[in-house]
């Protein structure tokens, strides 16, 4: 067993489970032993083996507004004018990521897929405490949908090479979908678990968790490598120090371009995306519900006339 309040495990062990395992709350154990296997790692690329944990976070930028613009051309959001932040979602994911670094070793990698301006929000994350950001950009990028955001990002994990555990925020406030954390951990045929709320156990090549679930949670346990999405729960991010804010200014973020991923051209940007927006629409705003007033038998005679009038009865 391996606890995070353990001292820095030096060494990496192998994985103690290539299976997930679901414990659920309410119906006591409930192994569901099978529902994947973990590989004993991601396809290292000269990656580095490190003493603790190799963690990536995957961060998005997002328009700093509740107000999303849809392009009725492009059916995208429009983007120009409005001030971007990190997507609140992954402040938990990259403050998880520093926890762990600070708790087990190892590293803390910010990776996004975004234009360059994503490098603001990406030094913001280094001030937070993050090691190390790596930006994916190039026009060729530009119109992905989830599918390939997904496998975009998938490859620039492999080329960063040695990693242990990849942390994103359980969705993106602008898209909204949660398909780009799951999306990665089958590019890269890794097990993943969303929706975690607390990391119970961790170590090089093991991970058990709670996740939330409507009523309750499970825990899961799983080998790394490893995806996990993280709800608001989880943790209370931190804010910037005066020290990370001075080290953020002098580092420099790395960028990928799509020549740089050898990514296949028919799997990136719009090419790589089938999915079809048919029609953007703002849903009409629906008239207020109406409260029924008086005792039970009142209530039924009041709803029995209102349907009757409207001709359901
Ligand atoms: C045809 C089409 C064209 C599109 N064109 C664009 C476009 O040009 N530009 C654009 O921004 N969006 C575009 N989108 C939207 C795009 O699909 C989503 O923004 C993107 O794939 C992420 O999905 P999501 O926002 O639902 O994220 P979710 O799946 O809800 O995000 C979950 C988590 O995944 C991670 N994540 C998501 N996106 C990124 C990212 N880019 N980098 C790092 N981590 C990430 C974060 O940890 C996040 O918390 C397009 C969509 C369609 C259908």
């Amino acid at each position: 067993m391996c606890d995070l309040s353990v001292k820095p495990l030096l060494q990496r062990v192998r994985c103690r489970s290539n299976r997930i395992v679901v414990e659920s709350t309410n119906s006591g154990w409930m192994t569901a032993s099978g529902v994947a296997e973990a590989p004993d790692h991601i396809n290292l690329q000269g990656g580095q083996v490190l003493s603790g944990l190799n963690v990536v976070v995957c961060m998005k930028q997002v328009p700093d507004t509740t107000e999303v613009k849809i392009d009725p051309e492009t059916k995208t959001l429009v983007r120009e004018g409005v001030p971007s932040i990190i997507n609140p979602f992954d402040t938990y994911a990259i403050e998880e990521g520093i926890r762990i670094r600070e708790r087990l070793g190892g590293k803390v990698t910010i990776l996004s897929m975004g234009p360059p301006q994503v490098k603001e929000s990406l030094k913001e994350a280094i001030a937070m405490g993050a090691d190390d950001a790596v930006l994916l950009s190039d026009r060729a990028f530009a119109g992905s949908d989830t599918l390939a955001t997904s496998y975009t990002l998938a490859e620039g994990i492999r080329k960063l090479g040695g990693v242990d555990l990849i942390i994103c925020g359980k969705q993106a406030i602008d898209g909204d979908t949660a398909q780009v954390g799951p999306g990665i951990a089958e590019h890269l045929d890794i097990p993943h678990i969303t929706y975690v709320r607390r990391i119970v156990e961790l170590c090089p090549g093991y991970i058990r968790v709670e996740r939330m679930v409507e009523g309750g949670y499970e825990v899961v346990e799983t080998g790394l490598p490893a995806l996990i999405t993280v709800v608001k729960e989880i943790n209370e991010p931190r804010l910037p120090s005066m020290k990370g804010l001075m080290r953020a200014r002098r580092q420099e973020i790395t960028v990928w371009t799509a020549q740089d991923l050898e990514v296949d051209p028919e799997r990136i940007g719009l090419r790589g995306s089938p999915t079809e927006v048919i029609r953007v629409f703002t849903p009409e705003v629906r008239a207020s519900g109406e409260m029924l007033q008086g005792d039970v038998q009142e209530q039924v005679q009041a709803l029995v006339e209102r349907l009757l009038k409207a001709g359901v009865l």
